[in-house]
């Protein structure tokens, strides 16, 4: 498995991309950055999108992507809570903010197809088996467990701190890596506590919970206090994502 990291970012900036990876090229966690960090051919290879949470440096360029891809004739399978789904159709696809791809071009064969997913329900999204994970962030957002063979690979996307997904992925004997966020320095963890976010000593916390031998990398730091996170993590056995970097398992 080769995982993608396209956008990293907690915050966009010129040189700062917004939470996007894809899996092997044909399957999207979020979609931040799945435009700008990838070229046209690169957004027509993808099929699926995993979509933790309707914020939108998570699904700010998903309108962009399924009207890319339409033009070609192509579509997008979205899984997603149905919290998340219900968010999507009433508040981006409705027909004011963008088209509703539903039914588009026709209701028989639309652009966009949404697949509703629960907590804790493998489901089969193409050559992988998907695990939807409960996360302390928004109503509806999820993290997720990817399998491929023997390989394992869990995103959390952005959480607060929580036991669940700690819990759940402590007992993966196949995980083999994990994306998990850090949002905000320790001078900001009021705000990283009522925004669900993490802070670095939050994040080392959370990580004694999961107690694995997985490789972790951390993503969604804010840019404007990306040195100091980075000064405040620089003990704990953790990778920061560089945008375009990737991870191979
Ligand atoms: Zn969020
Ligand atoms: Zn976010």
């Amino acid at each position: 498995m080769k995982i993608r990291a396209v956008g990293t970012s907690g915050g966009k900036t010129i040189r700062n991309l917004l939470t996007t990876f894809v899996v092997d090229r044909v399957l999207a966690l979020d979609c931040g950055s799945v435009c700008t960090g990838l070229g046209l051919s690169e957004q027509l290879e993808i099929k699926d999108i995993f979509i933790s949470h309707v914020h939108m440096d998570h699904i700010g360029e998903l309108p962009l992507l399924v009207d890319n891809k339409a033009l070609y004739g192509k579509s997008v399978t979205v899984y997603a809570t149905e919290t998340t789904i219900c968010h999507l159709r009433n508040h981006v696809f409705n027909g004011i903010i963008w088209p509703d791809f539903e039914g588009i071009p026709s209701v028989d064969n639309p652009a966009l197809v949404y697949r509703e997913i629960d907590y804790y329900q493998e489901i089969k999204v193409g050559e992988y088996r998907l695990t939807p994970l409960p996360v302390n962030h928004i109503d509806g957002s999820a993290g997720c467990y990817i399998q491929k063979g023997d390989i394992g690979f869990a995103y959390t996307s952005d959480t607060g701190e929580t036991d669940e997904v700690w819990d759940w992925l402590s007992r993966q004997s196949a995980l083999k890596a994990l994306v998990t966020e850090c949002s905000f320095p320790a001078s900001m963890e009021n705000l990283a506590v009522i925004s669900h976010h993490l802070s670095g000593s939050m994040l080392e916390g959370e990580l004694k919970k999961l107690g694995s031998g997985a490789d972790i990398f951390i993503y969604h730091l804010k840019p404007q206090f990306s040195d100091q996170i980075r000064e405040e993590i620089k003990g704990l056995d953790v990778h920061v994502l560089a945008d375009g970097e990737e991870i191979v398992l």
